[in-house]
């Protein structure tokens, strides 16, 4: 067995979106899992609509997401000479030839065609012209384009490793352009001349493309190359069954970075749409386990659905399994981002930091969402709009604070879950409901009107910052009813 070697190949015309990391996810566990090569080729042939700037993007997405490549970059713009150079080769061996009829000509000939017949298909006029003929019109300097001769076979066909046997009836393919009239190459020549150059033995991409494979297989063919296994990746679809556009909300890589998504569950989630370990699993995968587990069997011959809120629900698995000092980098940028805290509180308080992202990772969604709820923990400040709903009424907020002051001061050691109850069936002793209680002890601790639970928050204070909120709290209401 020869190992195997697979490569990404987009084009540098935008962002890296979620179905292109798809397919270069696809491909680089299929290379780790085989002990094979993943290789990465910048289709920039496209001059007009190539830019430097998303080829940079490219590359920092599949970075984000850890997707390594094992030899420099191919771009196949350097490669010309060689696309060239190979449909030279498909002349000189009789499988391709010159062709004068004009772009103009052409056009004519199909608008005609679709009166009459129906599809148009080239005549091969062209291929009848003797070969002095041919030299007197290049000679002349008369333009012309290289077509492919297809075949005279029944069909083109391969096992594809998602949809198994296909096969396109050579009748149905014209003879096609391999070469433009100025020397450059068509899509299809250069991507089957580059596969061959890198030796790749898997071509696994869009299902877009099933179209291109016939047509590559027969250049294959006419440059007596080994053919490569192929494997087209089935489309991605938003909820509603169509095609994922920019309607369905972010599509590009970074923005999901941006959102607060962490690279391993961004990988976990692309993961899973088009394939499948098979049998009963966790979903939840860590990088070491996918490769291990990747291979052709599990990939998936439906439209996958990309659901936003599998993605999040993903990350959320992800972020609490994440260790406190990887977190920990991730959510300082995002709260400095946010102005809700400064650098100095962080490192003054990082033991409660450190303490409240060890609760909060297993409580939150994004980033984001973890980022927004630390504050509350590293300093306290009451919110006016807050406390006028929650405490409406200061002799009941009093009396409540008072509360929970004597049962956090009651109790013999400090046990969160303990003292919660405790609260609880003081609140059911005294006719309230849990709710007038957890409420304004919930504001007097934290400041605000929402946050984890009373046993979490307590648990992250301790003792000597929780009776210090509330002795301020009660300074608070008191002042404010005064
Ligand atoms: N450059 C092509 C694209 O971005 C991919 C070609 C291929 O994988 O063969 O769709």
């Amino acid at each position: 067995m020869t190992t195997p070697r697979l490569r990404f190949a987009p084009s540098p015309t935008g962002y890296l979106h979620v179905g292109g990391a798809r397919t270069a996810l696809f491909n680089w566990l299929y290379a780790r899992r085989h002990g094979g090569q993943f290789l990465l080729r910048v289709e920039d042939t496209d001059k007009a609509r190539s830019t430097d700037e998303s080829t940079r993007a490219i590359f920092e997405g599949l970075q984000w997401l850890g997707l390594d490549w094992d030899e420099p970059v191919v771009y196949q713009g350097a490669n010309l000479a060689r696309h060239r150079a190979d449909a030279e080769r498909l002349l000189a061996s009789g499988h391709a030839y010159r062709c004068f009829c004009s772009a103009f000509e052409l056009d004519a000939r199909r608008k005609q065609a679709e009166l009459s017949e129906g599809a148009f298909k080239y005549d091969r006029r062209c291929d009848q012209l003797d070969r002095a003929e041919v030299a007197r019109r290049v000679a002349a300097g008369e333009p012309s384009v290289v077509r492919f001769r297809v075949p005279e076979v029944q069909s083109t066909g391969w096992n594809d490793l998602v949809h198994g046997e296909i096969s396109f009836p050579n009748k149905d393919i014209e003879d096609f352009v391999v070469l433009r009239s100025d020397g450059t190459p068509i899509y299809n020549m250069a991507v089957t001349s580059d596969d061959i150059a890198m030796r790749i033995t898997l071509v696994m991409r869009g299902d877009d493309h099933i179209s291109n494979t016939p047509k590559q297989i027969m250049l294959y063919r006419a440059l007596g190359a080994e053919l490569p296994q192929f494997a087209h990746l089935p489309m991605i679809h938003g909820t509603d069954g169509k095609k994922l556009s920019k309607r369905h909300g972010a599509t590009a890589v970074a923005d999901w970075q941006h959102e607060g998504i962490l690279p391993q569950a961004m990988v976990n989630f692309l993961a899973l749409l088009g394939w499948s370990p098979g049998g009963a699993f966790d979903e939840v995968m860590a990088m070491d386990e996918l490769v291990a587990k990747f291979d052709a069997d599990g990939l998936l011959k439906k439209a996958s659905v990309f659901d936003t809120k599998k993605l999040e629900w993903m990350n959320g698995q992800h972020l609490a399994r994440t260790p406190v000092d990887q977190l920990e980098p991730l959510v300082t940028t995002q709260l400095l981002k946010d102005g809700t805290v400064t650098r100095a509180l962080l490192q003054e308080r990082d033991a409660a930091y450190r303490a409240a992202l060890g609760v909060l990772r297993g409580r939150s969604r994004t980033i984001m969402e973890l980022a927004s709820q630390v504050p509350i923990f590293l300093q306290y400040r009451i919110d006016p709009a807050a406390a006028a709903k929650v405490w409406p009424d200061a002799t009941a907020a009093l009396a409540v604070i008072d509360l929970a002051r004597d049962a956090m001061q009651a109790a013999p050691t400090w046990e969160p879950e303990a003292i919660e109850q405790a609260l609880r069936t003081a609140a059911e002793q005294r006719g309230l409901g849990v709710g007038k209680v957890l409420g304004p002890v919930r504001m007097a601790l934290t400041g605000s009107a929402s946050s984890p639970g009373i046993s979490i928050v307590l648990g992250v204070l301790g003792r000597d910052e929780s009776l210090a909120r509330l002795a301020a709290a009660h300074a608070y209401v008191a002042g404010s009813a005064a």
